[in-house]
């Protein structure tokens, strides 16, 4: 309920419903694209060993050896990296730093439900651009925003990616404004524009390292362009908190960089148990979109989705449902671990069944 005490701006907003986060154990949770694989155990010794009498000091407010392991990632300048609390915060500062005040904003109408709880923070005129029949981005639709535009590649909850040769059309149909690329998904399958970031003054890619790194818990994200955009993103932080990012985050996010042997193998394995996935669920009847993330969006044409996701509810398996037009029959799964996709399949085969 509304208080008197709350600013017009807080009793309008609408804020972001993340995914479900259940306490009970032994359930096969699919529904919040977390790496089923933990996290390289070079992190977890490197988060140790930052654990001492160091977090007394505050981290240095340049994030110090973290933007110069991802610029080098990246094959880029420090100057072209900004970091922040999860891709999230950065995504926050980015809208801030680039929509406001500017015309309308585009986005696609099935996308990351963040995106339109951002412009009603920040009062930024955004327009949702619906998907193509087969739920694909039209990147022509995009051409010539007022204000900017930001999409995810590839897209959540579809999956589905554009080429770098759309998202380049997309950047030059798009010279005064800021084209926002959010890949938080880009390591399952699709090809990120960062190697675009040296050729395009306006484009802002932004990563995580909570999807492929198997990172959720540590809420680590960063932002690769220009460095004139990056420039902006650092007068937002400090304007708002200059150590987005303790000790312990900086120390595990610059292993995981280090480990890259662990983080081929992890997400190469999530790779390979989409496919399997794909398969048993097409085997089963359902369509299935062509996915390069970590995570289906599939429809039974029997079935509806809410019905399917309660019905798996019920025997412990946790999948994301959007109760909205279009996708309604739509179920998102997060892919898994083999042994989890055995119980997600006998759930639904006891589904189907009855
Ligand atoms: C998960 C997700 C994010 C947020 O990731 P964090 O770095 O954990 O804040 C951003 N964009 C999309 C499309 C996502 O799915």
């Amino acid at each position: 309920m509304a208080s008197k005490y709350w600013s017009d701006l807080v009793t309008r907003l609408e804020p972001y419903v993340p995914g479900e986060q259940p306490t009970l154990t032994n359930l096969v949770k699919l529904n919040t694209n977390e790496n089923p694989f933990g996290p390289s155990p070079k992190v977890l010794a490197a988060i140790a060993a930052a654990t001492g009498d160091n977090l007394r000091l505050y981290p240095p407010p340049d994030i110090g050896r973290l933007k110069t392991t991802i610029a080098t990632y990246h094959d880029l300048a420090v100057e072209q990296v900004f970091v922040g609390n999860g891709s999230d915060e950065v995504l926050a500062h980015a809208f801030q730093a680039f929509f406001t005040g500017k015309g309308e904003v585009l986005f696609p109408d099935i996308s990351y439900g963040f995106y339109p709880v951002y412009c009603g923070l920040y009062g930024i005129d955004g327009r949702q651009v619906p998907l193509a029949e087969d739920f694909s981005i039209r990147p022509a639709d995009y051409f010539a925003a007022a204000g900017g535009v930001i999409f995810p590649n590839p897209n959540a909850p579809t999956g589905m990616a554009l080429t770098l040769a759309d998202i380049e059309a997309v950047l030059v149909a798009n010279a005064d404004v800021v084209v926002m690329v959010d890949e938080a998904y880009v390591d399952f399958g699709a090809e990120s524009a960062a190697v675009l970031v040296n050729r395009y003054p306006n484009l802002l890619v932004i990563q995580t390292l909570s999807k492929s790194r198997s990172l959720a818990g540590l809420r680590v994200g960063f932002a690769l362009g220009h460095q004139d955009l990056i420039e902006a993103l650092e007068r937002v932080k400090n304007s708002f908190n200059p150590y987005p990012l303790d000790q312990l985050a900086i120390a595990g996010a610059v292993a995981s960089f280090e480990d890259d042997a662990y983080f081929q193998q992890a997400r190469c394995e999530v790779m390979e148990n989409r496919e399997q996935l794909t398969l048993a669920l097409e085997t089963r009847g359902f369509d299935v979109l062509p996915s390069s993330a970590n995570f289906l969006f599939a429809r039974h044409p029997q079935r509806e989705g809410a019905e399917l996701a309660a019905g798996l509810r019920s025997q412990g398996v946790v999948v994301r449902h959007f109760n909205r037009e279009r996708i309604h029959p739509f179920l998102r799964i997060t892919i898994g671990t083999l042994d989890q996709h055995d119980r997600l399949l006998a759930a639904l085969d006891a589904l189907l069944a009855g």
